[in-house]
Order: C-alpha cells, then structure tokens, then sequence
C-alpha cells in the first residue's frame, strides 16, 4: 500500500548526495539508522514512469527473487502517492566502465577475476528463469572488497513458460545487443545475454567496444555483421572466446554452462565457476533474530515469523543488513539504544526539507526527530520566527531542531536549539524562499551549497550516525549543553563548518583512487582555470561549487543528455593535482569520450 508522504523512508534513513542516475531513476547514498550500514537509495518518481511503471515492478519483483553474492542485494521497497524508493546492497567501488576507462583497458589476468564473477551471476540469474537483457559494464557495480554486483533488472524477463521460450521486445543499450535482439527477431533471453557477456568481455580486453558508431543504422549494420577487429595485445586463446561468444547465429554461441568450465576462463582456476549462491533465499540467522527480537523487546518467535514474511519492509531490511554485517565479520549489534536521537532526518535536498537554511544571519538546519522517551521536551524550544509565522504545524510531533554556528562565524557566534515539526511542507517552502532571499542578501550562496554538500560534511554527519559519544572531545566554538547529551553537541559541531574546510581554502585532498586522472602540474587554480576555458568550446554547461565543477550538457531541444562532476583536488602521494571524475547521467562511452577530450584539450 502507498503511504501518502517520504516519511516512511526518512523515519528510517538518513539520506545523502546522488552518487547516481538513470533512464529512470537518481540513486542516492543512504544510511539505514537502525544498523548504521550504508545503502543506495534508487529514487524514481511515478509521474517520470509513465508507461514504464511496469518496468519498476518488473527490476522489483526480479530483486525480491534474486540473492546471490554477485547480484546487488535489495532491502527494502518503499512506495508513497508519488515515488518508489528502493533501498538496496551500497556498492563504493562505482561502476566497472569507470574501472575500465580509468586504466585503459584491463589484462587478461583481471579480466578473468571479473569475468567468473559475470559468469557466476549470469548463471544463477538464468537458473531462476530470468534473462537480464542489459548486461553493460554500467550496470556492473564494484563492491568494498572490490567483487562486483549485478544491478538494473528493469529490462529483465522471465518468459512464462522458462528461459528456452522465446521474447520479442527489443531492448537493451544498442552497443551490446545481440543481432537477433535488434532484427527484432524472436530470441531466447540467455542466448541474448551471451552476446552482451562477449561484447562486456571485449570492452573489458580492449578499453573500447567492439561494434561502434554515431550511426544507428551504421551500428545496427556493424552488429548484424558480427565483424570486429582483434587488436595485437589480445592472446590467441582471448580471440578464440570472444568468436565463441559473438556468433551471428545464436545457436552457435555458447551457453553460460558452457562457459563455466571454459578453457580460457579456467585458466590458472582448479575448479569452474562457483555460480550457486552463497546466500540462498529464506535462509534464518539465529544471532540476527535474537537482536532484533532482544532489541524490539519481542520473541523470538513472533520476530522470525515477522522476518519470513519477506516484506520488503523495515522488517526485511534490517534482518538482511545485519546479515551484511555479521557476514563481514563485525557485530550483529542495532544501534536501538542510540541515547538521544533514534530518529534522524537528515540533509535532502530535494526530498523534505532542505537541510541547511540561513535564518536571521545564522545557517542552521538539520531537523532531527525524537520519538525517544529520553529525549525530553525541556530541549524542544521554540521554533524560529520564520516557522512561527508559517503556521506550521510545530509542537504536533516531539522534534529537535538544531541550529548551527554560522558559517561566517562572526555573524553569529552563538548556538541554540528550537523545535520545529519537520513533516511540514508549507513551512518547508516557507523555510526554503527564506532561504534564498537570505542567502541574496549576505551573499552566501556558494559557502552554503558546499556545507550542504561536501563530503567531509557528509562523513562526518556519518560518523554521527554511529552515535558514539566522545565526551572528550573539543568542543569547536558556541555553547556546551550541559546535560542535552553530548550526542546533541556533537551535532553541531558536525554542522559547524570548519575554517578549514570553506570552499575558497583550497582544493580537497585526496588519495588516489581510479576515477581520479592525475595531472603532471602543482598549481590547482592553474588547473582549474584551464578546465574552465575549455568547457564552453566543448559546449559543456557548468554550475562551479568551489573546486567542484557541475557540468552538464543538453540537446538542441535543451533536454539534459549527459551530467558529470569534475573536481581539481590535490593527491596525497605524489603531491600533485589530480581531477576526479564521476559520471552522473548518460551514454557511459559518449562521456568517457567527452571528458578525455576535455583533459587533454586543457593540455593538463
Ligand atoms: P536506472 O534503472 O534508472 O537505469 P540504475 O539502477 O542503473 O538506474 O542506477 C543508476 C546509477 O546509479 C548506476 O549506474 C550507478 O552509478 C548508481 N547506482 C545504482 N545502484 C547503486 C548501488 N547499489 N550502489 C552504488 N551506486 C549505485
């Protein structure tokens, strides 16, 4: 059932930055408050959907079905009047085309450690009868211990009467589709995938496509073809797979079993690929039933009959990230006890209430909600002005609102806490005009974008979120709360933008990571100038953040086709100016293209 408004999602996650988007889709970094662990939120919005409504239900009823060490794990299905949040596995490590393109093109030694995880996801996809159409190095997401998880079952299909029957709608990104698929001929699903599995498997070989053009038509004519060219560093025995896997005619290619025990994919390996899972369906954990059932204060017995109804709801997801965890080895431990916050709202943009405001020359923000028996009303106060005058709905609900000391610390040295009913929407827009005719008047736009946004902001609201109190620690500035729980200081603290930390200090510094090119040069605002030179002769539209450049280009009908970040920052080892880069939205070729272009015409 739909509930009417995002609280649902927000009574139990913290939500962060997008750190991706889609066809349908912008996915955002999440904490699940209970457990504490991190989880990507894909957000789509029914209006957006239209007739691709049934595809949502279709990528959701695949994930409750699928749980395999290589697929990305959902936890939790969330539907208001207006949006379905999926909450699903978080996988860091981005996307494998960014690992690709980062170094070029991969051996044939690493290529083999990613293939047999395709293969074993691939394998037990089919084994449940669905075939996932859209296999690309997009969708395949590297993990914290670098493992990758298959994501986007929005095109995927289980033929009724099993995989051997045959589809008949197209689809699929076109660079990857198998000959039969864009004949609009009838094809069976696992032999489709088997195409895309070899062209993946060239791409990850070469560090480009075997069958490319701007041309639809032309590329169309290439894949029918099935011709590409084997370039000199690809072995005897690489050559011979990837033929034996983009054969024109589907009934020649070969099979995922086939490819299990494959010459080439066995190599160095004394047994086939494990495709089983390794965490089938269904399976009850003792230690995860007996916290839950210790930390809701109910039996054992009830909270595992809770559990096995699989519903996809609060019930699911925390059984399952505990599981996460206990499988990483660390503590099957909730974070219940949580002295002073049990619930936390957290910095959304674009989802309730904008998190940072500037309000009588103070930026505070930040709402977080108490339904905690130890938080007592004497620290709920006030609401500010601009609230009082919204008629919102304060006081309904028992919330804590934290203002924080102001960015330009010498408008306002001082801190103080008021109540204010986060769920109000009027006061929200209220709040949110407030804010900008504010943000006008002193001029502070950019420093507050950055507070809301910045990654050591965000860290370290995540910090907070494992609600470990350092009694110790040094208190940066503004009042001691005496007894409002230590918890609540460190709150403002994390608001309290550092000194060090403001946008016009310098560029971040950072270690080197695979999505981040590395420059020869020193100088960052060197760096940055060149960048931003060549942005508007590559007809590249750009929003600056301090060294974060939010780029974004658009169609001639001024539809936005492609977003990406570029940020100069600084490397730790060798001190130079690196550029990280990441990609938010579209074609993944077309934009490796564009900002290779981009660097090297900024002669970086
Ligand atoms: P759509 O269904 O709209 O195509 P995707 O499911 O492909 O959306 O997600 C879009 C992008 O968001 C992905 O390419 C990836 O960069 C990011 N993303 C998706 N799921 C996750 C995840 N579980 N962990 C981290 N990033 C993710």
């Amino acid at each position: 059932m739909p509930v009417d408004s995002t609280s649902e999602l927000l009574k139990h996650y913290e939500v962060y930055e997008t750190i991706g988007s889609g066809g349908f889709a912008k996915v955002k970094l999440g904490r699940h408050i209970l457990t504490g662990e991190k989880v990507a939120i894909k957000i789509m919005e029914k209006k957006d959907l239209g007739d691709d409504l049934p595809r949502v239900k279709i990528e959701i009823e695949a994930m409750k079905n699928l749980s395999h060490q290589h697929v990305c794990r959902l936890y939790h299905v969330i539907e208001t009047s207006s949006k379905i949040y999926m909450v699903l596995e978080y996988c860091p490590g981005g996307e494998l085309f960014d690992y690709i393109i980062a170094k070029d093109r991969l051996s044939e030694e690493e290529t083999r450690v990613f293939f047999h995880q395709i293969i074993s996801a691939m394998a037990y996809v089919h084994s449940q009868g669905y075939a996932h159409r859209d296999l690309k190095p997009e969708n395949l997401l590297i993990d914290e211990d670098h493992n990758l998880k298959l994501i986007d079952f929005g095109l995927c299909a289980k033929p009724k009467g099993g995989l051997g029957f045959e589809l008949l709608t197209c689809c699929g990104s076109p660079a990857y589709a198998a000959p039969e698929l864009i004949q609009g001929k009838a094809y069976i699903g696992s032999e489709a995938d088997v195409w895309s599995m070899g062209v993946l498997l060239y791409a990850l070989l070469c560090g480009f496509l075997p069958f490319d053009d701007d041309n639809c038509m032309v590329l169309y004519r290439k894949i029918t073809r099935g011709k590409y060219s084997n370039p000199h560093w690809l072995s005897p025995a690489s050559i011979l797979l990837l033929n034996q896997m983009m054969q024109v005619d589907p009934k020649r290619r070969l099979t995922v079993k086939q490819l299990l025990d494959h010459p080439w994919v066995m190599k160095g390996y004394s047994t086939p690929v494990e495709w089983q899972s390794k965490h089938p369906l269904g399976h009850i954990d003792e230690d995860c039933i007996t916290e839950m059932a210790v930390a809701s204060k109910q039996s054992r017995q009830l909270t595992i009959q809770l559990v096995s109804e699989w519903k996809y709801d609060q019930m699911t997801a925390t059984y399952l990230l505990l599981l996460a965890k206990k499988r990483q080895g660390r503590p099957v431990r909730l974070r219940a006890e949580c002295p002073v916050i049990d619930r936390m709202y957290s910095p959304l943009q674009d989802i309730q209430v904008s998190s940072v405001f500037t309000h009588l020359g103070c930026v505070w923000g930040k709402v977080f909600m108490s339904q905690h028996p130890l938080c007592p009303p004497r620290y709920c106060h006030k609401p500010p002005p601009a609230l009082e005058r919204t008629g919102a709905h304060w006081g309904q609900r028992e919330c804590v609102c934290v203002y924080a000391v102001p960015s330009a610390a010498a408008a306002c040295s001082d801190t103080c806490l008021s109540c204010v009913c986060a769920g109000a929407g009027s006061a929200t827009k209220e709040v949110s005009r407030r804010r900008e005719m504010d943000q006008q008047q002193s001029g502070q736009q950019g420093e507050l974008d950055i507070l809301a946004f910045s990654p050591e902001r965000r860290s370290r609201s995540l910090d907070l979120a494992g609600c470990q109190v350092d009694s110790g620690q040094k208190r940066k500035g503004g009042k001691v709360f005496g007894s409002l729980e230590r918890g609540l200081d460190k709150v403002i603290t994390m608001l309290t933008p550092s000194k060090k930390r403001g946008p016009r200090d310098g560029p971040r510094k950072i270690k080197a990571q695979y999505n981040v090119t590395l420059t020869s040069q020193t100088n960052a605002d060197q760096v940055l100038n060149q960048i931003l030179s060549i942005l508007p002769e590559k007809n590249v539209d750009f929003v600056q953040k301090g060294y974060t450049l939010k780029c974004h280009t658009q169609s001639d009908f001024g539809k936005v086709t492609m977003q990406f970040e570029l940020e100069v920052c600084i490397l730790q080892k060798p001190e130079v100016v690196g550029i990280r880069r990441q990609r938010l939205k579209g074609d993944a070729w077309v934009y490796k293209h564009l900002v290779e272009d981009i660097l090297s015409t900024s002669s970086i």
